[in-house]
């Protein structure tokens, strides 16, 4: 039942992926988009790649509790529920990024602990990602989560009980993977796991 996945698709996949339609370079005319999602410029020839997109997501547990947050409603996931969860920024490593996510989007401090799995989201025809899913925990357990950024809600739910309706099939999955089968994941690089002390 709690079968290892790593990859979940959330449109149909036969829809064609959109491309550019002129160059960043010299402005031309961009061909079709190839198998791979890679387009040329038919007047300089520059080729555009596209890759999925990296991003981290964070189960932070306390106790047999998750914490979540709701979407809102103009943004990606439109009003539903998940996991704290981001790009990844520049200049940043994913730990960092990770402890960045959940704080921007429910105000708590976590600690990461844990690499959990790793993850290709089908997301839409325009949004592929490659997700670092990774386990934490909060550095107080007293402090109440408050919704920001992408999320205008957030909470904690017993792992046990009703859960929301989740914006990514991942994030459910992996949620009930977890709690299921409790595991401390692959150690994690103890000089980017923890921010405040
Ligand atoms: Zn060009």
């Amino acid at each position: 039942m709690h079968e290892a996945r790593q990859v979940f698709t959330g449109y149909e996949r036969s829809s064609s992926s959109p491309g550019a339609a002129f160059c960043e370079s010299c402005g031309g005319s961009m061909s079709a988009v190839d198998g791979n999602g890679g387009q040329f410029c038919t007047g300089c020839g520059r080729k555009k790649y596209r890759n999925p997109l990296p991003a981290v997501s964070v189960l932070v547990a306390r106790g047999a509790e998750v914490l979540l947050c709701r979407r809102k409603s103009e943004s990606l996931g439109n009003g539903l529920w998940c996991l704290p969860c981001g790009y990844i920024e520049h200049n940043e490593d994913f730990l960092t990024g990770g402890i960045r996510e959940v704080r921007e989007e429910t105000g708590i401090e976590v600690e990461i602990t844990g690499i959990l799995s790793v993850v290709t989201n089908y997301l839409s025809p325009s949004v592929h990602s490659l997700v670092v899913v990774l386990l934490a925990q909060p550095i107080s357990q007293e402090v109440e989560p408050v919704g920001a950024d992408d999320a205008d809600v957030a909470e904690w739910f017993a792992a046990d009980g009703q859960l929301p309706a989740f914006a990514f099939e991942a994030d459910q999955h992996i949620i009930e993977r977890f709690f299921a089968n409790p595991f401390h994941g692959a150690p994690v690089d103890r000089r980017f796991a923890q921010l405040v002390r």
